[in-house]
């Protein structure tokens, strides 16, 4: 790939798809950037959330309820195009598949039906943005990014073969972008069977990131419902304001924990090969957004804060664990074995206490505690399990070097329960679990001493 032709990649989440006029609004930003080459679309918005819960398996009743409404909001769009036939069949094919697939899942439903099933948000919403950019004499190729986006077969939350998307790319992918732009679907993938894979919720970003990485652009852009990255979720706190540049540490911090605007993976390739990362508003461009980026200007203490929900604590009581050797290592190979990614993590002499990190998957259950697994860990010590916390992250710089973090943080927070903490470990965050029911509380009042 050449490196001295600008080349960038433009992802437009679900909102920014979400019907005709914000469809035509993000094909006005594809085409106002001549550096656009490639798209990358999520579903239209509410589509996958239908498709998950017609991936649970439901009666036939609630499922011709959510066929209805999946084919309402397709149609909405199709109505309004000028020669709607072709597209109206081809979004036909596909729903019918849905409708066939959804059947089989309310007998059996298995993680890679899921899989194949919520695909068909991406397969339409591509589809159907193709046909609005030919009506408007754009040349435009559909391009499906499971020929290239090969995963392994953790359907649900699939993990991406780097090595072979790069070459990939490069055959099959890169000499297409001097013929027309490429519009393609985020979020799916395939695995060495073919079977289709997704990445995780919201994973629409990480294949842009992705896909970016494997063209060497020179800049991702994000395209979503809010203006940038803002000091925490401006529906949390309406208050909050954007930042407009940020480190990728910072940023990689705050998807982590729980700034939905990106996911969490979004910024490895970035990192990676150094390609900064813009966030925007496709509703509102002219609005600017924030840049993330390798280095900012003056890195503040306190950036931003994150919000992560329902959070499971396990604690783990055992009088062997004094002095003893291995006793975390057999706990930890007991989570590995039952595929539980485990989050945050403190210690006592006699207890261990820890997260589990349950975000993400398309899989019901994935990740999550099950019944054989506690029964595993009781066999060594005493489990206690609670449920529905919250996981309130500060993100910043120096935090753990800077004195009187801990006294400004939680002297204000006075009021509120404060359940594990962990802070030291990254110079980046200090991060507590609070009771669900606080937690928008506790982000309100630290927000307003920290960052108002
Ligand atoms: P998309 O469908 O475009 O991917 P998402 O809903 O996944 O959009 O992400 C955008 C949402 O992220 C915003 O509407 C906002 O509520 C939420 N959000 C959470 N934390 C932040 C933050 N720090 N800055 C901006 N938005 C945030
Ligand atoms: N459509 C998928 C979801 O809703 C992926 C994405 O939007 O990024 O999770
Ligand atoms: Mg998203």
């Amino acid at each position: 790939m050449s490196t001295t032709t600008s080349l960038r990649i433009a992802k437009f989440g679900g909102t920014s798809v979400a019907d005709f006029d914000a469809m035509n609004r993000s094909a006005d930003i594809v085409l106002a950037d001549p550096a656009v080459r490639i798209v990358v679309l999520s579903a239209s918005a509410g589509i996958t959330n239908l498709l998950v819960a017609l991936a649970e398996g439901v009666a036939q009743e609630q499922r011709d309820v959510h066929l209805e409404k999946i084919r309402h909001i397709q149609y909405a769009i199709i109505d309004r195009l000028s020669h709607p036939q072709v597209i109206r069949e081809e979004i036909d094919r596909m729903l019918e598949n849905v409708a066939r697939l959804s059947e089989a899942a309310a007998l059996a439903t298995s993680n890679a039906l899921t899989d194949e099933l919520v695909s068909h948000g991406e397969l339409m919403s591509t589809l159907l943005f193709v046909e609005i950019l030919r009506q408007r004499q754009v040349s435009a190729e559909w391009f499906d990014v499971r020929k290239i986006m090969r995963t392994n077969d953790r359907f649900g939350r699939a993990e991406p073969d780097c090595d072979t998307l790069s070459a990939l790319t490069r055959s099959q992918l890169q000499p297409r972008l001097a013929e027309s732009l490429i519009i393609t679907q985020g979020f799916i993938g395939s695995e060495a069977k073919g079977r289709t894979t997704t990445l995780g919720r919201g994973g629409s970003d990480y294949t842009a990131a992705l896909l970016g990485e494997a063209l060497n652009v020179d800049r991702i852009d994000i395209w979503t419902d809010v203006p940038g990255i803002y000091t925490t979720d401006p529906r949390v706190v309406p208050t909050a304001h954007r930042i407009d540049q940020i480190t990728f540490e910072e940023a990689a911090e705050m998807a982590t924990f729980g700034a939905k605007v990106l996911h969490p993976a979004t910024l490895l390739p970035a990192v990676r090969s150094d390609i900064p990362v813009f966030v925007g508003s496709s509703k509102d461009p002219s609005a600017g957004g924030t840049l993330v980026c390798n280095k900012t200007e003056n890195p503040p203490l306190f950036r931003a804060l994150a919000l992560r929900r329902k959070q499971t604590l396990i604690t783990l009581h055992s009088l062997n664990m004094l002095h003893a050797r291995g006793f975390l290592a057999e706990v930890f190979s007991i989570l590995a074995r039952h595929n539980i990614s485990v989050d945050l993590i403190t210690t006592s002499e006699v207890n261990v206490a820890l997260t589990l990190d349950t975000t993400g998957s398309t899989s019901a259950g994935d990740g999550l505690l099950s019944s054989a697994m506690l029964t595993e860990l009781s066999s060594l010590c005493r489990v206690e399990v609670e449920e529905n916390l919250s996981l309130v992250a500060l993100i910043g710089n120096q935090l753990s070097q800077a004195c009187g973090v801990g006294k400004e943080v939680f002297g204000v927070l006075e009021p509120f329960n404060i359940r594990l903490i962990c802070y030291g470990a990254s110079s980046h965050n200090l991060c507590f679990l609070v009771p669900g029911n606080d937690a928008e509380r506790v982000v309100q009042t630290l927000h307003h001493s920290l960052f108002e």
